[in-house]
């Protein structure tokens, strides 16, 4: 059986109509790809039409590649076409959907700030470092000859019982004070020395005035000829830039065991101007550090000759500074990271 060439060419013709037809509906770039496979394809009817070639005369045989060719052409540039129409159709669908609304208020990033503690901190330490000191640290965990036995708490000490702290195997503890900077750097340095010492310290204690774990800033002097007047003059210089100018200061006999003779500090209270008022509890002073000349037993436990060499050491804690300077009366606000509470600074 032969098959004519008009007969085939009608047949591409219907080919050509019913592709265009297809793609003209085609709603998606998946039903575009479908018609090319399904007229295109290796099985497509156009593959069709051609695999018959063999049987015409070989003078019809480059007539109806010719036809073929042009239908082929006519359905990839319409496929082209639509491919294009659905691809903008359907990205303008999916934009619709993913509608940015630019009136809408942006979100309000607020710059961030340093924690008041970190403030107060160093606005004490730069006080300070004005005076000639430096800063030293030290690690948080110690040894018990470090924050002990070196500062003159031997063993079985009663001064312990302050100190109650949280111990480690092997003769480890959170240190209770930064006093045990003061142990390592004399250690390692002769005088005369002069150091400021900030950091974290832990107690056994926890209510609204004390926490666990606080901040102390401990200094320590030590040289030749220092005298009691030469604390006493430092510490207020401290309060009057911290707090402010008129404030008087109270020194009050104590007891330390690495000091000797040791004081209490008491200022002046700042909202009553020792007049009396709920904050200072009707006293007009409220007490903010201890203080006193260094022992002769710490002088010799690190080295240095008690004969020619005195100092004097002090304390305070970071946070009583900012509670009274603040007017805060629960210390735990420092640590809850309520960002009501910590923007205020
Ligand atoms: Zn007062």
């Amino acid at each position: 059986m032969t098959t004519s060439i008009a007969e085939l060419k009608s047949q591409l013709d219907q080919i050509r109509e019913a592709a265009l037809r297809d793609i003209e509906q085609a709603a998606t770039a998946e039903a575009a790809q479908d018609i090319h496979q399904k007229y295109m394809g290796k099985k497509g009817a156009i593959s069709q039409i051609l695999r018959q070639l063999g049987q015409l005369d070989a003078k019809d045989r480059p007539i109806l590649g010719a036809a073929a060719n042009e239908v082929k052409a006519a359905v990839v540039q319409a496929l082209q076409q639509r491919q294009g129409q659905v691809g903008a159709a359907e990205l303008n669908q999916q934009l619709e959907q993913e509608r940015l609304d630019i009136t809408l208020p942006g979100e309000k990033i607020n710059a961030g700030r340093l924690h008041p503690l970190t403030q107060v901190a160093r606005e004490i330490r730069d006080i300070f470092i004005s005076m000639g000191f430096e800063v030293a640290r030290g690690p948080d965990i110690e040894t018990d000859f470090h924050n002990f036995t070196a500062l003159n708490i031997p063993p079985h000490h009663p001064a312990r019982d302050m100190h109650d702290t949280f111990y480690l195997p092997g003769q480890m503890l959170l240190r209770t004070h930064t006093s045990p900077v003061q142990i390592r750097t004399m250690l390692n340095q002769q005088p005369p020395v002069a150091i400021i010492a900030p950091g974290a310290v832990y107690r056994v204690d926890a209510d609204v005035t004390h926490s666990p774990m606080f901040h102390q800033i401990e200094g320590l002097l030590v040289s030749e000829y220092i005298s009691f007047g030469d604390l006493k003059g430092t510490l207020e210089a401290l309060i009057h830039r911290f707090f402010g100018p008129e404030i008087p200061l109270r020194f009050r006999p104590s007891f330390f065991p690495f000091t000797e003779p040791s004081a209490e500090v008491d200022m002046g209270c700042p909202f009553c101007k020792t007049q009396g008022c709920r904050i200072c509890s009707q006293s007009g002073y409220i007490e903010v550090m201890g203080c006193g000349m260094v022992h002769p037993n710490v002088l010799k436990n690190v080295n240095y000759d008690p004969e020619k060499y005195c100092g004097y050491a002090f304390g305070l804690g970071i946070e009583r500074f900012a509670m009274i300077k603040y007017q805060i009366n629960d210390i735990r606000l420092f640590y809850d990271n309520d960002i009501r509470f910590l923007q205020q600074f």
